[in-house]
């Protein structure tokens, strides 16, 4: 039996998803993240939406029970349904049943540092150019939400973070949603002292004081690579942008991603009320020769 509270709560995900690597998968089953399709499995992990679209996530195992504010929901109803059916809970209301997106991990899984959110993550792949067999240098790491999104296309990431026990829960959280097929290795360190890699494609920076890592960055870094550096202040922009002036970097360009959700029913087509207003803003150079 196991309590469930809605995807809001991070304690609920936390309880009911084992982190470890492979911890209770099933034979066969992939990691959630990798392209799944067929039945759903003992050992995979869903996505669970009540007639109140509240969300949970859990793992499948033979004989559980999923406790929610709707009533129960069996496990076993679960396993061996499509993805995207249609469970019934005990209290006789149906469960929207799915196996979870990219986005859907990223908001809800362990953390550590605050993550990127999804509406960034996106436009960091198109912005750095991102794309499967490039050589990426990430730092810091966090949490590992950019390095999800960018190993699931294929990129192989060195990332390096200087607190341990948050690249303990990055390397944790991708072992949990992409299994060990990708190309990751985390260092702890700190990347304002230097980086030992030469001919980088990209190097991505998620940290307070990236035009401290410039001088690195143009002896790691491939010439005609790009650096992108995610930053939540205009302030942190400027200091940047000025540094790179006097660089080898060319080509700067600094925008920000506004993503306004839309409530739409049979009489009211509108912006929803709230949204996310301001995460960070995204500054990319190319490295000339
Ligand atoms: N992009 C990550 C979140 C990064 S939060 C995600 O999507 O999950 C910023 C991280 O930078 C923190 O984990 C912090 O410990 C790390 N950091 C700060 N300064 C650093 C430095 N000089 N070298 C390496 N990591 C650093």
């Amino acid at each position: 039996m196991e309590a469930g509270a809605p995807l809001g709560s991070e304690a609920s995900v936390a309880a009911s998803i084992p982190q470890a690597a492979g911890s209770s998968r099933g034979k066969g089953v992939r990691p959630a993240l990798v392209t799944s399709s067929g039945p759903l499995a003992a050992g995979e992990k869903v996505l669970l939406v009540d007639p109140k679209r509240r969300r949970y996530l859990l793992e499948l195992r033979v004989g559980a029970q999923f406790h929610t504010h709707a009533g129960i929901v069996a496990h076993d109803d679960v396993i061996g349904a499509e993805d995207g059916s249609t469970v019934v809970g005990s209290t006789g209301r149906r469960f929207m049943v799915t196996r979870p997106t990219l986005s859907d991990v990223v908001l809800k899984m362990p953390r550590g540092a605050q993550v990127i959110y999804p509406k960034d993550l996106g436009a960091i792949l198109m912005a750095a150019d991102l794309g499967p067999g490039q050589r990426v240098l990430e730092a810091g790491v966090g949490s590992g939400a950019l390095s999800l999104a960018m190993l699931r296309i294929g990129v192989e990431v060195v990332g390096y973070e200087i607190r341990s026990d948050f690249a303990a829960r990055a390397r944790q959280n991708v072992a949990s949603w992409l299994g060990s097929e990708v190309s990751y290795r985390v260092e702890e360190r700190d990347v304002y002292e230097g980086i030992d890699e030469r001919g980088l494609d990209r190097i991505v920076l998620d940290l307070p004081e990236p035009h401290r890592v410039l001088g690195h960055a143009e002896g790691a870094l491939r010439s005609g690579g790009i650096l992108l550096a995610y930053l939540p202040t205009v302030n942190q922009v400027a200091s940047l942008r000025a540094a790179l002036e006097d660089s080898r970097f060319g080509f700067a360009e600094t925008f920000e991603v506004l993503h306004r959700t839309w409530h739409v029913e049979e009489r009211s087509v509108r912006p929803d009320h709230r949204m996310v207003a301001h995460t960070g803003f995204l500054t990319t150079a190319r490295l000339l020769s």
